[in-house]
């Protein structure tokens, strides 16, 4: 980091810690006291503070609303097994964050800017952190085009802000999941690979129909085929088949995941082969009936890592492995854990 930033600071007059509930929280519900909050203006990032979370002005007529300039980010702080609090892998958020906006004609947000805005409001709202394993502070980067102008282009103005949210366990269950061959998330040219809003609104029709035939999340195939998997669209999937990793490549429609990025590192130290490929449906299918296939899972911020218990496709549920016996997941979500909650040292300087 190279300057101290100037950030003015406006603290809440009441605070609401003292009536959360930090043994009910679901996901994404229950705000912290502050938020940051950034301008962009004649092409300089302005107007920086740390201020009370609640609602800002706006005009109905900003761009993001119409024309979809919006991305975000998702990470978490974590209390230290010593007490500190310490966020987890941020420079590679940062980094998706500005491959995002690009993407979306956005302009850059400065380093400086990500972090200190982050460190500041963890400051003041440290006590937001849980104290519990399972339990973390998510962070979530936001940014989006404020012009109030009804022509198509890109916006000259953007807000940036940073909430953040105690939260506890995404999934409390092995997942049912459903291969998804008639709708698709990204396509090639697409914007896939950006974290921005479009493509989660896209999901959600599909994932509603999918709810209602009894699946907890899809996972979403290529669109020239649908003969390939992609990813579970809030999460990176990871397979075992013959006792390698095999985990979809990153392309032009899949998110590039750090838990992902995170687990693939742990498991090459750890001496188990990887293999980042395409991954065909039927490869799936065949290694859950021949026993190949040994355990599933998705691996995200949010989601951690979480079992796939059975798989929906064309009309049938395959069931994997009894999800108690996986021990290459278990262990991999073990050590992953130890590592953000500093229980064992950090030796890839990924706490910050
Ligand atoms: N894919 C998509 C589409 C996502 O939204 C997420 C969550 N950020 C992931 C994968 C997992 O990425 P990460 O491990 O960086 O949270």
């Amino acid at each position: 980091m190279n300057e101290t930033l100037d950030i003015t600071v406006t603290k809440t007059e009441q605070t609401r810690l003292t009536v959360t509930d930090f043994s009910q929280l679901p996901f994404g519900k229950v705000f912290s006291d502050h938020m940051f909050i950034a301008e962009y203006e004649n092409g300089e990032w302005t107007n920086l503070q740390v201020l009370p979370y609640g609602p800002i002005p706006m005009s109905p007529a900003i761009s993001a609303l119409h024309y979809g300039q919006a991305i975000f980010e998702g990470l978490k702080a974590y209390r230290l097994a010593d007490g500190k609090v310490s966020v987890f892998r941020a420079e590679k958020n940062f980094e998706r964050f500005n491959k995002s906006a690009t993407r979306m004609a956005m302009p850059s947000i400065p380093q400086d800017i990500f972090m200190q805005g982050i460190a500041a409001l963890i400051e003041i709202d440290n006590n937001w952190v849980p104290n519990q394993e399972g339990y973390s502070l998510y962070i979530r980067p936001v940014m989006f085009a404020t012009d109030p102008y009804l022509g198509v282009k890109a916006s000259d103005k953007y807000t940036f802000a940073l909430l953040t949210t105690p939260t506890g366990p995404y999934y409390s269950k092995a997942l049912k999941v459903k291969i998804e061959t008639e709708f698709t998330r990204a396509d090639d040219g697409g914007v896939g690979y950006a974290k921005t809003a479009g493509n989660y609104a896209r999901s959600l029709y599909p994932f509603a129909e999918a709810q209602k035939e009894g699946f907890d999340q899809l996972i979403w195939t290529d669109a020239a085929s649908h003969e390939f998997i992609e990813e579970a669209g809030t999460a990176n999937l990871i397979f075992v088949i013959d006792g390698k990793l095999v985990t979809p490549s990153v392309r032009s429609t899949v998110l590039d995941g750090v838990t992902r990025d995170t687990i693939i590192t742990l498991a090459k130290k750890a001496g188990i082969e990887v293999e980042e490929r395409r991954i065909s449906v039927k490869e799936v299918i065949e290694g859950i009936e021949n026993g190949r296939l040994t355990d599933a899972f998705a691996a995200g911020t949010a989601a951690t890592v979480t079992p796939i218990g059975e798989i929906g496709y064309q009309g049938k549920v395959y069931t994997l492995t009894d999800p108690s016996t996986r021990t290459v997941s278990a262990g991999i979500a073990k050590t992953l854990n130890d590592i953000r909650y500093g229980l064992v040292p950090d030796e890839f300087g990924w706490n910050w």
